[in-house]
């Protein structure tokens, strides 16, 4: 066997494992939540190579799956084995040595700001491994992966201050095996008792069986929440799940749990988060929803399960038609996924309806934490937009949290539009000239500040039979609003100030599009449109500060 070979950490991860060390103190038993669902994930991907590669993994030998925690107070260690797939070498040197993850450095910033120490941050940040660190000052982990010969296992041992070492070893049952050797002072932990509360605490929904010292009656549920009947599940097993799930420390605001049967089979379980994740903004959000296999967990997406305008939503899905062995190119493709992609698409949309019209105080939540993410669905989801349209929320001349419906509803006798103005910051829109007529004719009109709005306008021309009509581009229009006498006096004005505006007009040569007179304004004595080339959000923002 080839002697113990000495590695460094990657700068990031010696850092992490600093901060484990060092700076967390709250809530540290997270580290075996964290190990326990690296074991749970280890034996779903072995269930799944054991049909991808019959030749290797295949040959193993078909046991139960199960985890084991143990511990020897002698020793003053915590062990946590599994039967999953187990690491080679270069897996081991791979996986726990490198940290070339998105999150990481996030991870980082994250726990020196505001929340620093604080352990939910862990799981969040997929770095669970190395929460071991938490509470040991070394650790040994011993691993054989299935298909590999015996004499092929690896033990990978540090005490997580810049180095570890690797060796080969003779390992005869595939899986991972680590020891954790607890620092003085966190004794409290080899004890049974509480070493159970704290599986049942967050691990409870793990759907392999744990098992604690040597007892074969599982310490957690062990079935998988969504594969239960609905009629057993209360509320709290739901907000339960979801916790464990997401690592999150609040409950959800809503969820949706569906098992579908027919032409395809899949059961959805999905929830709506109470608050928005730190990483919401971020190029690449870091967890979406978990997608399984016959309750085999086969992945995390975070784009191909849910479109972009949804990543807010967490969740399983579990479908029965997907191959196990499913990769993300099939995902982007199947007709069972898009079947399922689209089904989960309008559940949760509903959800978001029924939301609305049924807790209109848990939407306004809703909509504070996400409706600018859910905005991105109208230019984005065509095929929703209607569906998406009715779940918006506006500030108007009048009032706030307005939908379009409630605008339509509230529209003047005669009036046949939906009048908005586009402007990058309420108090500026609360004074633009272009309100002045509308004020006039008591007209409301909505207020849109989010950058996104100028999509939303541009993809939604109408809603319903109404049409979205911009107050500060082109020439006004009231529609029908319009009385003989009002045209008539703005004829006049034109014919009056006709000599004015041609002059204006020669001045203003090659800087201004056009020069007219206008009955939109009523005490400004003049204001800028924006003509068609230009959208308004661009030329308001090009004006600001100017004094225009
Ligand atoms: P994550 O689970 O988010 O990938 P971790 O730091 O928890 O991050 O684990 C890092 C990697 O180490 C895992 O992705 C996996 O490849 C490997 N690993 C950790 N624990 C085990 C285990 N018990 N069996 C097999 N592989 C493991
Ligand atoms: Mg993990």
């Amino acid at each position: 066997l080839p002697a113990k070979e000495t590695f460094g950490f990657q700068a990031e991860a010696a850092q992490i494992l600093d901060l484990m060390a060092n700076s967390l103190y709250s809530n540290k038993e997270i580290f075996l939540r964290e190990l326990i669902s690296n074991s749970s994930d280890a034996i779903d991907r072995f269930r799944i190579e054991r049909f991808a590669a019959p030749e290797t993994a295949g040959k193993e030998p078909e046991d139960e799956p199960r985890i084991r925690v143990d511990f020897d107070k002698e020793a003053g260690t915590i062990t946590i084995a599994d039967n999953g797939i187990g690491m080679s070498r270069d897996e081991v040197i791979g996986n726990i040595g490198t940290i070339a993850k998105s999150g990481t450095a996030e991870f980082l910033r994250a726990m020196s700001g505001e929340r620093r120490g604080d352990t939910a941050l862990i799981g969040q940040f997929g770095v669970g491994f190395y929460s071991a660190f938490i509470v040991a000052d070394r650790v040994t982990l011993t691993t054989r992966r299935a298909g590999l010969p015996a004499d092929e296992g690896v033990r990978w041992t540090s005490e997580g201050k810049g180095e570890y070492t690797v060796e080969t070893v003779e390992r005869a049952e595939r899986g991972t095996t680590i020891v954790l050797h607890l620092r003085e002072g966190e004794d409290e932990l080899l004890n049974e008792h509480r070493l159970r509360s704290v599986i049942k605490r967050y691990s409870d929904h793990i759907g392999r069986p744990i098992l604690l010292c040597g007892d074969d009656t599982p310490v957690n549920q062990a079935t998988a929440l969504w594969a239960r009947p609905k009629s057993e599940l209360k509320e709290q097993d739901y907000n339960d799940f979801y916790r464990q799930l997401t690592n999150d420390f609040a409950d959800p605001l809503a969820h949706v749990h569906v098992k579908v049967e027919g032409r395809y089979e899949y059961t959805l379980l999905l929830f709506v988060p109470s608050q928005a994740p730190y990483d919401l903004w971020l190029p690449q959000s870091l967890q979406g929803v978990r997608l399984h296999v016959q309750r085999v967990f086969v992945l995390e997406d975070t784009d191909r399960l849910m479109p972009r305008y949804l990543r807010f939503v967490r969740g399983v899905i579990d479908s029965a038609d997907l191959p196990l062995n499913v990769s993300r190119e099939i995902l982007q493709g199947g007709q069972a996924m898009d079947h399922i992609r689209s089904s989960a698409v309008k559940r949760v949309l509903k959800l978001l309806k029924d939301m609305a019209d049924g807790e209109p105080e848990k939407y306004a939540t809703f909509w504070k934490e996400f409706g600018a993410t859910l905005k991105e669905g109208v230019p984005d989801d065509p095929a929703h937009r209607d569906d998406i349209a009715r779940l918006l929320r506006f500030t108007s001349t009048k009032h706030a949290d307005v939908s379009l419906a409630d605008y339509v509803s509230r529209m003047k006798e005669g009036q046949d539009k939906i009048y908005y103005l586009l402007a990058p910051g309420l108090s500026d829109a609360a004074s633009s000239p272009h309100l002045e007529a509308f004020r006039e004719k008591d007209i409301e009109v909505l207020l849109l500040d989010d950058a996104v709005d100028n999509f939303v306008v541009t993809a939604l021309p109408h809603f319903e039979d109404k049409r979205l009509q911009s107050v500060a581009q082109g020439p006004p229009d009231f529609g029908d609003l319009e009385d003989a006498a009002d045209k008539e006096a703005a004829e006049q004005a034109g014919a009056d100030y006709a000599g004015l505006v041609g002059k204006l007009k020669e001045h203003l040569d090659g800087r201004a599009f056009d020069v007219r007179v206008t009955s939109r304004l009523t005490s400004s004595p003049a204001c800028i449109v924006a003509n068609e080339a230009e959208t308004e959000f661009a030329l308001a923002q090009r004006l600001r500060g100017t004094g225009l």
